[in-house]
């Protein structure tokens, strides 16, 4: 079959909008009519050429559609179902699935990077070319062929828009602050980087009963955003940045810090703003190849605990549902984070958005 997707050819060029050539699904692989597709940082990675990835590629990682048709051995979704989806599929068998840390899924390590299915190859081509998919899902597309393992029925009516973020934002902000850390009610947090994931840090610590949750960000609307989610303290970003937390926290600095830019030089800065004894938690996904200094003398002197957090921790199949329940319940007002949408065709334009911060999320509708 047919499918309009926006494809990225080379670094440093726009997205073009092309129609591509769709495989049907294989064994335990699902077509996917996508209804909406969140616009997020990590796929800018890919368009600047930080990311090493095999091009031409479709992008999009935070999706939600509807399950148009199942290969052979799906038992888990039929035609008809809404489905969230995960960009991180996991094999449910592996030493990591096993015990708990499905995003650490030894399976399809390797293979996302390679821009390809679960069995090695892709299901897109152009004029015969293979045209490859980021994390296995490529939702700037209006249809996607993608494992069953990345198909996450929320068990919820949820918004399409709502359910894209569910698979990337939401799974990973809400996740850093309610799987990866233990954050006990009171806890003062800073979190550096208020787009999408950071919001969703905050409305996580809120949940958990946090009190001082500090916000630090360039844009001023992120900042008035992340007030309205429950942050008690927004903070311009700046130089300043780890002595005001620390005027903020009692003169030691916050219990919990998240750095969710994924900027080696704010990953420093955040260890700054971080108490003696108190956790640095690195959510945001820094280019590959790049590296952070963290002084060791530091972190030993101060009793540092120091966490990376990969798709917040989750478990799609237990923590999808649930961020979708606790929106359903009001206590994740996801709606407030969609700043905008676009049509597949204004992806250029949704980008150029993210990057002069005009943007908690932009979500591309179908
Ligand atoms: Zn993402
Ligand atoms: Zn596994």
């Amino acid at each position: 079959m047919k499918t309009r997707a926006a494809v990225l050819f080379a670094p440093h060029e726009p997205f073009r909008i092309e129609t591509l050539d769709l495989q049907p699904p294989k064994s335990r692989e699902v077509l996917v009519k996508l209804q909406a597709a969140g616009v997020c940082h990590s796929d800018w990675h890919i368009a600047t050429g930080d990311t090493k990835h095999p091009l031409p590629a479709v992008c999009g990682h935070e999706g939600s559609g509807i399950v148009e048709a199942v290969g052979e051995g799906v038992a888990s979704v039929k035609p008809g179902e809404r489905v969230a989806l995960n960009w991180a599929p996991n094999c449910g068998s592996c030493f990591y699935c096993a015990h708990g840390r499905p995003a650490l899924c030894e399976a399809y390590r390797g293979l996302i990077w390679q821009g390809v299915l679960m069995d090695g190859t892709p299901r897109l081509s152009l004029g015969g070319k293979p045209v490859y998919h980021y994390c296995a899902l490529a939702c700037f597309s209006e249809y996607a062929v993608v494992p069953e393992a990345s198909c996450v029925k929320l068990g919820v009516e949820t918004e399409p828009r709502i359910a894209a973020l569910v698979g990337c934002a939401v799974s990973t902000g809400v996740g850093a602050a309610v799987n990866t850390v233990e954050i006990p009610a009171g806890a003062s947090v800073a979190v550096l980087g208020a787009g999408g994931i950071g919001s969703c840090v905050v409305l996580g610590a809120r949940l958990r009963g946090a009190g001082t949750v500090v916000v630090v960000d360039r844009a001023k609307e992120k900042m008035k955003l992340a007030l309205e989610l429950g942050a008690t303290h927004a903070l311009e970003a700046g130089p300043e940045s780890p002595r005001r937390i620390r005027e903020l926290t009692g003169g030691r600095g916050a219990d919990f810090v998240f750095e969710a830019v994924g900027v080696p030089a704010v990953q420093e800065q955040a260890l700054e703003c971080v108490r003696p004894g108190g956790t640095l938690v690195l959510v945001g996904l820094a280019p590959m190849g790049t590296s952070t200094q963290l002084p060791g003398a530091i972190i030993t002197r101060r009793e540092l605990t120091v966490r990376g957090c990969y798709y917040g921790t989750c478990e799609p199949a237990r923590d999808f549902p649930r961020f979708a329940r606790w929106h359903a319940e009001g206590k994740l007002p996801l709606e407030k984070l969609v700043t905008r949408t676009y049509a597949l065709d204004e992806i250029n334009a949704a980008y150029a958005d993210l990057l002069a911060g005009k943007l908690a999320r932009g979500v591309i509708v179908f």
